[in-house]
């Protein structure tokens, strides 16, 4: 498989990631990507920065070298309310909307409040993508997500960094299994995310890799083979 995009990356923005926009940038290139996401924390994840830096976004430039980047955030969802940690009008400037659920902003409810919050999250159409929706940190019905990821055009992750040993989150490879079975009986597609800190993990999947073949999942259906696939899925503008 060719991968022309990861979309989900962080940088030295985020309080604990390493690399700047231009190492990121130019390990893009370097990996053949066509298209890169830096999609910087949202405030509420200890050390992220404030809202304002996703006010100043436009003065970096969407097209470095050959690499089309997009600058975006990957948003707390904080409570089973389906609060987040960025305003509309902060998320409405952003190239990109990821939302996602972190062991330090969340505040769980039960498997059926966590999982209407997410499916609620997902009906804006200002919210592109889950991240690693599987990787265990709340207790979600992977059926309804789905479902809702079909209804409104939005993609769910499946995330690098969940699976590395490092990480322990004895779940992440179960419920990506899932996740998967799930998208190709819905005929769905998923997106790659390698969620990289640090330049060294852009367009890095290895984790992943083996889990598609597990499932047998089909090819046309991971986004990242195509960023024109990609665009139109998500209503980007090109
Ligand atoms: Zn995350
Ligand atoms: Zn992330």
């Amino acid at each position: 498989m060719k991968f022309e995009l990861d979309v989900h990356t962080h940088t030295i923005a985020s309080g604990h990631a390493y690399s700047t926009i231009n190492e990121m940038v130019a390990a893009a290139e370097e990996k053949g990507l066509r298209l890169l996401g830096i999609t910087e924390h949202a405030p509420a994840m200890p050390g992220s920065c404030h809202e304002m830096y996703f006010h100043n976004l436009y003065v970096v430039p969407r097209l470095q070298g050959g690499v089309e980047v997009l600058l975006g955030a990957e948003v707390n969802l904080l409570d089973t309310e389906g609060r987040l940690d960025l305003r509309p009008s902060t998320i409405s400037r952003l190239d990109l909307c990821i939302v996602g659920i972190h062991v330090p902003t969340f505040v769980s409810g039960t498997k059926t409040e966590n999982t209407d919050a997410l499916v609620k999250v997902m009906s804006r159409p200002d919210v592109h993508i889950i991240s690693h929706p599987g990787d265990g940190t709340a207790e979600l019905d992977f059926e309804p997500i789905v479902r809702a990821a079909a209804e409104h055009h939005t993609l769910l992750e499946i995330n690098n960094s969940s699976a590395r040993p490092e990480r322990n989150k004895p779940q992440a490879i179960s419920n990506m299994l899932e996740l998967l079975r799930l998208h190709k009986e819905y005929d769905l597609p998923v997106i790659l995310g390698s969620d990289a800190h640090v330049h060294f993990d852009v367009a890095r999947f290895n984790e992943v890799i083996p889990l598609l073949e597990e499932a047998d999942f089909p090819p046309e259906l991971v986004i990242n083979t195509s960023v024109e696939a990609f665009k139109s899925y998500l209503n980007l503008k090109s």
